[in-house]
């Protein structure tokens, strides 16, 4: 590990890993990683989120460290397999070479591309998934209301059916309003994990399902306390994270009372390499729930450069420097 981590550097790792393709405009993720008396937790919020965004993030990675999680009421956690916004060809594949994944999460409203590659790119994927798999889409919240209104007619019957639609327009006034002049389900991502106020969309009738992400919401129990306050079906996503972050959604999946979605965990897929000898990769459609450790090797292989792993450094001091302001006890540790 770059001399930059020392002292005490055998309990934080920085990462760096290409991505298989560009993903939410990236095509390299970086992460911290920080180890408790309980294991390892991540910490890797999104370059575009400030400190006060990042600070639950924090809280997330300390729980995982320092607590562990809640105890599992299933052993495995059904996963989507994700298709970037790419051709239909690649999306064939991508779905195909899934491991068994019976549901295909279909990103729209790419920049730069238009309503013939996505009808193009969910014919695909419904020619690879057969019949009876689910097909859902995620709009990022790029779409107006009528835009929406007018897209899921068409991407519905290009798909042959949607499961759901995730975050087709940003507010939830818009959401609650687009859910009464269209049959397909909505479901809410940003408007809960960038939201002041999570509970908003419930309140709203805003959706019909709710996508959990552990990091950005704080911590597996914190996910766990939205979810029975929200009353709606959850599907706990990633944040694009390693191993170590993952294994904390696969937690929280493996903890909710109830599952009825497959969950969008099977992100590993997208990253080139990993922190861990065994990602937390699907078999027959589904994840092992099972808590994960770095591998030295693997350690090694994905250190980031000296400037990458202090600008890690710097964030993390920020996070803290903002938290034991504030008095919040377990995040002064570290
Ligand atoms: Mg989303």
């Amino acid at each position: 590990m770059p001399d930059v981590l020392a002292p005490g550097s055998s309990d934080l790792h920085v990462w760096s890993i290409p991505l298989r393709t560009r993903f939410r405009g990236l095509t390299v993720r970086d992460g911290l990683l920080v180890r408790g008396d309980a294991g390892w937790g991540e910490f890797s919020p999104f370059w575009d989120y400030d400190v006060a965004e990042s600070t639950p993030w924090w809280r997330s990675a300390r729980e995982a460290a320092d607590e562990g999680w809640p105890a599992p009421v299933r052993d495995r956690v059904p996963v989507n397999v994700t298709v970037p916004a790419v051709g239909p060809e690649e999306a064939h594949r991508i779905v195909t070479a899934s491991a068994g994944c019976r549901t295909a999460k279909v990103k729209v409203a790419e920049r730069g591309q238009g309503l013939a590659d996505e009808i193009a790119r969910l014919e695909a994927v419904r020619d690879a998934l057969g019949p009876d798999g689910a097909i859902r889409i995620d709009a990022n919240a790029a779409w107006d209301l009528d835009t929406a209104v007018a897209r899921l007619v068409v991407l519905d019957r290009a798909a042959g059916g949607l499961e759901y639609a995730e975050q087709p327009v940003p507010t939830v006034a818009d959401l609650a309003a687009l859910r009464r002049r269209t049959h397909v389900p909505i479901a809410a991502d940003e408007s809960i994990r960038r939201a002041a106020d999570p509970l908003a969309v419930a309140r709203a009738h805003a959706a019909d399902v709710v996508v959990l992400k552990v990091q950005p919401l704080g911590g597996v129990r914190a996910c766990l306390r939205l979810a029975e306050q929200v009353g709606l079906p959850v599907v706990v996503s990633s944040a694009l994270e390693s191993s170590i972050g993952l294994a904390a959604g696969v937690a929280l999946a493996a903890a909710l009372p109830e599952l009825p979605y497959a969950c969008g965990l099977a992100t590993a897929q997208l990253f080139t390499d990993d922190v861990v000898t065994d990602p937390l990769l699907p078999v027959d459609g589904a994840i092992t729930v099972r808590r994960t450790a770095p591998d030295p090797a693997a350690l090694a292989r994905t250190a980031a450069d000296p400037a990458v792993t202090a600008r890690w450094l710097a964030r993390r001091d920020a996070v803290l420097a903002r938290t034991s302001g504030a008095g919040d006890g377990p995040d002064a540790r570290a």
